[in-house]
């Protein structure tokens, strides 16, 4: 089955101010059509700037989150459709550091996926088990759960990208070994096909995001489970992210040469 491109997205998380509006211009300026999808996800300060300055490029500019309702009295929320008219097109929900320091279960992952869909944003939803579900050998089922409990019934794989995210691996230079990913990957793609048979036949991405450098892009891709990689630290310097690109570059023509 031929896959969409690959995904590369970075999340910028708390970083960022006007000043490095200049990394998506650098961003832009290395990108071609031919290569892979790529995103940037800078805070929601940034998003109306970013999007007017990536307009035209292959690179979209998404949110960080967004609230489950589509309006109301939620003081410092952001609905998907005010995400939107500020020029995004698509919104992480459910990234680790939500579902542990803001308490999001996978219920309200659901909800707020299901807002991003309703208002028409794509939605690149977050899963991963903590370092204790993986020394007790828990890893697979946790993933398994979060994927079943967090996707809304309306996901295509056109409109929800799945993130793999171990939480022990964010930000720490950890990584799980490459079988580990494709593991992983390989459970998460079989819950997705238990649940939504009616993609099949369509090909769901599926990234791994954790301490993904410039220097283990490539490794990680050898992966052919891996289908973009979500990105933090490592995105929000244009030229360490172009290269995690180019790598992403790589491996689809060399994933194309052995089709
Ligand atoms: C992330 O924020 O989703 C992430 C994977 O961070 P880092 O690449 O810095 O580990």
């Amino acid at each position: 089955m031929t896959g969409p491109k690959l995904y590369v997205a970075g999340n910028w998380k708390m970083n960022g101010l006007q000043a490095d509006l200049k990394e998506i211009e650098a961003v832009k300026a290395g990108v071609t059509p031919s290569g892979p999808d790529v995103a940037i996800f800078p805070p929601a300060t940034l998003l109306h700037q970013a999007a007017s300055l990536a307009k035209g490029s292959p690179v979209e500019i998404g949110a960080q989150d967004c609230h489950a309702q589509a309006k109301g009295a939620f003081t410092g929320d952001l609905s998907a459709s005010i995400l939107k008219d500020a020029g995004a097109t698509a919104v992480i929900v459910g990234h680790s550091e939500r579902r542990s320091g803001h308490g999001e279960t996978s219920r309200d992952v659901h909800a707020k996926a299901s807002a991003a869909l309703k208002a028409g944003l794509k939605a690149v939803i977050c899963i991963g088990e903590t370092k204790g579900e993986r020394l007790a050998g828990l890893a697979p089922d946790v993933c398994a759960r979060q994927v079943a409990a967090s996707l809304p019934a309306e996901s295509t794989p056109d409109t929800v990208i799945v993130a793999y995210e171990p939480v022990w691996a964010i930000g720490t230079g950890l990584s799980p070994t490459i079988p580990d990913i494709t593991a992983i990957h390989e459970v998460v793609r079989s819950e997705l096909k238990k649940h939504f048979p009616g993609s099949a036949g369509q090909h769901w991405r599926v990234l791994y995001g954790g301490s993904v450098t410039a220097a283990n892009a490539a490794s990680i891709f050898e992966s052919n489970e891996v289908d973009g990689v979500l990105v933090g630290g490592a995105s929000l310097s244009a030229p360490s992210f172009l290269a995690i690109i180019a790598a992403a570059k790589a491996a689809s023509e060399r994933r194309a040469s052995v089709k």
